[in-house]
This record gives C-alpha cells, structure tokens and sequence, in this order.
C-alpha cells in the first residue's frame, strides 16, 4: 500500500512544528507497512488532485500569506475545491485553515483573498490568542489538546466545529468553538503538532484516506500509552490555571 501525501508551501507556512502533523502521518502508516510519498508543492506548483491521499497546509505569519494567498488562487484554486468536494483528506492549521475560507483582513488591514471553498471568514483582532488549549468533540467523544498563536477570529457560519472549547480561545475567543469540519476537511488552530498530541486524529486521516484507496483496509492498533500519559498531564495542568 502507499500513501500520497501533499505539503503546501513548506517553504512559507510553516510554524510552531507544523511539519511534525507529516512526520505523524509518515512515522503512523509506515508503522502499518505502507510505503508514505511526500510531495511539496510551493509557487507556481500544479496540485494532482488524483495523485494525493492526504493534503496538508500549516500557518504561517501575514507576510507569507499575503504571498501564498496571491499564487494559491491563481495556480491551485479550482484543484483543491474538486479535491475537497470529492472527500478527499485534507487538514489545515491556522495561516492554512484561514485560507480555506472567504477571506483574511490581517493585522495591517489588508484583505487576502481565501480559495472560498469553506463557509468561513477572519478577521484580525487588537491582540493575539497564544496559549494551550483543550477541546472536546461530541461527534467522536474525543479530547484534543493544542496549542494556538493567532491574532485572527474565525467564523464558521453553518459547519462543524472540530470542538467545543475547554480551555483556551479557539476560533474567536466567543463563540466557543474550535476548528471546523467539512466533508473530510479539518481546519484548525491547533499548532505543534496537532497529530502528534492526538494520535487518534492522526488515524482517523489514516484511516479515512487509505479506505478510499484500499478495498477491506484496517488500522493495526499501535502503543499510545505515551501520548495518552501526556494528554493527561497537559488537561490535569490546564485545569488548575
Ligand atoms: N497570520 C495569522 C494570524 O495571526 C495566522 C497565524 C498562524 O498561522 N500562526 O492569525
């Protein structure tokens, strides 16, 4: 079995570790045998919506966003939609997950365009949302930890959230919610890494790709005892604060 795996601009959104949400995904599957390919596409760069099982977009500071938000519609726009649309996996943290949506208004007050394929919208607020974070998801009865740094406040209109708010300001610091879901979309605020703190995201992408490419495909278990212990440490502590 192999796995596609597509990074957007390595080389311009890429902050707070989030190339390790890859090295989960690569270290995860190879662990089950199958054969990881990683493509990084920059500038210019087509997107093969066929070739690609997983795509991932990281954040990054308003200065590279304003450059990636100018070259993404223009060369990877309509691809990206009709990968989505299909099902397909993609997962999007903070400068990336701001991209998904209508439009970004950065600090400085300049409006980027966003690939307008989730019903989302930010905007820039007077201060930062840095810190820790816990969210639960009803849907999965799953707790995810994380960790944010944006100054951008996200509405997620009609979509799903990725969870409710624990600990921490997710999407805007009001609504209590975090992240959102679309089809097999994930955006996120959640940095350094996301999928190596919750590894039962990390399968889900796993798994959720894979089975669209394999007939009768199933995820041996692996030993996430530490991860769980950790998990556990970060909620207790955050509890207290
Ligand atoms: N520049 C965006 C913001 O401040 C995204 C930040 C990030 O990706 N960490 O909201």
């Amino acid at each position: 079995m192999e796995l596609n795996i597509c990074h957007l601009y390595p080389d311009l959104l890429n902050v707070y570790g989030d190339i390790g949400n890859i090295l989960i995904l690569k270290h995860r599957a190879e662990l089950r045998g199958v054969k990881v390919n990683i493509y990084n596409l920059s500038l210019n760069d087509k997107f093969d919506k066929d070739l690609y099982d997983i795509t991932f977009f990281g954040g990054g500071q308003d200065y590279e966003q304003s450059i990636v938000s100018s070259d993404i519609f223009k060369t990877k726009r309509d691809d990206i939609k009709d990968y989505i649309e299909s099902g397909k996996v993609f997962l999007a943290i903070c400068g990336g997950y701001q991209l998904l949506g209508k439009y970004y208004i950065a600090a400085d007050g300049e409006k980027l365009d966003g690939l307008n394929i989730l019903n989302i919208s930010t905007e820039a607020g007077d201060n930062r949302f840095i810190g820790n974070t816990v969210i639960y998801n009803e849907e999965y009865n799953e707790t995810y930890v994380g960790f944010e740094n944006h100054g951008g406040r996200t509405y997620i209109n009609d979509l799903k959230p990725l969870g409710k708010v624990i600990h921490g300001y997710g999407n805007n610091g009001t609504d209590g919610y975090e992240g959102c879901i679309y089809k097999n979309t994930y955006g996120t605020y959640f940095h350094g890494s996301l999928l190596s703190k919750n590894p039962e995201l990390a399968d889900r992408l796993l798994y959720t790709a894979l089975s669209k490419k394999y007939d009768n495909f199933s995820l041996s278990k692996l030993d996430d005892t530490l991860e769980i212990k950790a998990k556990e440490i970060m909620i207790e502590r955050l509890k207290n604060n």
